[in-house]
This record gives C-alpha cells, structure tokens and sequence, in this order.
C-alpha cells in the first residue's frame, strides 16, 4: 500500500509545470488524480497518459479557474468519476510582470480572479466533498513573503493573501481533521517563470543554493503535506524557494 492509496486528489492548472508534477507524485503515491486546464488540452492528456502509464488512474477537466461555474463543475465531475475527493491542490495561478505604473485594472482583476478568487470559488466546492482527514493545500509564493525583485505587485499581493486564506481556513475546518497549508516556492523552473533569460538573473542570484529549483521538488512537499506524516501540520506557511527569503 502506498500513502495514498484509496484517496482522491484535485489538482487544478495540473497539465503543465508544477502542477503536472504535483498531478503525477501524487499518483505516484497511490491517489487517483483529477486535473483541471485552461488551454491546452493536448499537454493534460500527456499527463494524464503518463499517469496511466504508470499504473495510475487520472482524468483531465477543461475549468478556468477564474470561471466559477466550471471550477463547481469540475469538482463534481472529479466527484462523480472516482466516488470521493481527499486532497485539494490550488495550483492554478498567473502572473503579469510589469512595472507597477504600467500595470492595469484589468490585468489587476485578472490575477486576483485565478490567484484568490478562483481559490475561494475551488475551495468552496470541494469542501462539500472533503472527507474528514482531508487535506486542502494551497500553492502560493515565497513573493507572498518577501518582494525580491520589482515588477510583481498585483501577484504578490494575491500571494500574500492565499496566505492568510490558508490560516484563517484552517481555523474553521479543523474539528473535522482538514489541514490547510500553503507550499510557498521560490523561483521554479516552468513556462511562466523559465530559467533561461535576463529574468531569471537576480532570481537565481537571491537563492542560497544559486540555482533554480524543480517542479518536482515542490511535489515532493506537496506530497508530504498531503500524507499522513503530515497530520500536525496546519495553518502553516512552507517555504521552498532554495533560500531565496533567507
Ligand atoms: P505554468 O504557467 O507553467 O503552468 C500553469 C498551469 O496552470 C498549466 O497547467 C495551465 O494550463 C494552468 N492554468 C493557467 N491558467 C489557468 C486558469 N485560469 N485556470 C485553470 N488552470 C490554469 O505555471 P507554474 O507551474 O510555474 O505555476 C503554478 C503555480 O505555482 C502558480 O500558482 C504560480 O503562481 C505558483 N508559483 C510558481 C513559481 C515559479 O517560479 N514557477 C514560483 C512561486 C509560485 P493551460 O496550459 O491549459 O493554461
């Protein structure tokens, strides 16, 4: 038996980056797993695919997280597809990196209706279905924290306000068992924040280990928090960022 066998994971913007590695440890460790895209549904078939490969079961669901109806749809279709929800995953995030003064409006509504609204929205659905012991994990930013480069206000704002989400959620649904946690990575390689380029620069160089890290390293804590050793944790803010805020 693994961690989680017998447990059902919804990871949303699971077909690329870090989420399709969360989407994959996960099943890895026994889950079966519902993914959510926005776009691109040939890349959440790949991960799909790859699951399966590996002996998992996994289904990919077309929900913008900024489109309330399809995300409650979506976590009914997860639902009614493997008979139980376990773990919620809010992975599904952007970023618009500008200078502040160029920044608009809308652009602002944008990322606070993927980053917070599409939280609360996810979170409200999958509660219904949340069994007791479950777990809800949010994937912020080390910018929820610490601002280490310009260009980032409207994102980290709505970082920092997953964070809050996290320990004020976890104060309602702990008589039933139901941790709340917020993974919070550093600069992770992926097609929103590549490695390569003049962005990358002071990033990298704020990091204590000078590197970039993996999606595959958030998963692993993503995985932790998800398991049973972690039945202590909650409320809790977990820093992966290679030491960028040390
Ligand atoms: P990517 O852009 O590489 O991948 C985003 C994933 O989310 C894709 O699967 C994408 O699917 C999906 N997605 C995008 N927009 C939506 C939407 N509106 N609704 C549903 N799904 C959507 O991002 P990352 O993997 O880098 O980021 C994942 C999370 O990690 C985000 O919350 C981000 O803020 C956070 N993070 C990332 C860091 C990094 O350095 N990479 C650092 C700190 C935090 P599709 O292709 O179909 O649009």
């Amino acid at each position: 038996m693994s961690k989680l066998t017998n447990k059902v994971a919804f990871v949303t913007g699971g077909s690329r980056g870090i989420g399709a590695a969360i989407a994959k440890r996960l099943a890895a460790d026994g889950a079966n797993v519902a993914i959510t895209y926005a776009k691109d549904a040939g890349a959440a078939s790949a991960v799909v695919k790859a699951i399966e490969l590996g002996g998992g079961k996994a289904v990919a669901i077309q929900a913008d997280a900024a489109d309330v109806v399809a995300v409650k749809n979506a976590v009914e279709q997860a639902v009614a597809t493997f008979g139980r929800l376990d773990v919620l995953v809010n992975n599904a995030g952007t970023a618009i990196p500008k200078p502040f003064e160029e920044a608009t409006l809308e652009e602002m509504d944008r990322v606070i209706d993927i980053n917070i609204r599409g939280v609360f929205a996810t979170t409200q659905a999958a509660l219904k279905h949340l069994n007791d012991g479950g777990r809800i994990i949010m994937i912020g930013s080390a910018v929820g924290e610490r601002a280490i480069a310009p260009g980032l206000v409207p994102y980290a704002a709505t970082k920092a306000a997953v964070r809050m989400f996290t320990q004020a959620l976890s104060r309602e649904v702990g008589s039933r068992g139901i941790t709340v946690n917020n993974v919070q990575p550093g600069p992770i390689d992926t097609d929103l924040n590549p490695a390569s380029g003049d962005w990358a620069v002071p990033q990298k160089a704020a990091t204590a280990l000078d590197r970039y890290g993996r999606a595959d390293e958030i998963a692993a804590m993503v995985a932790f928090v998800a398991g049973p050793e972690s039945s202590y944790i909650t409320g809790a803010n977990l820093t992966v960022d290679g030491g960028m805020n040390a």
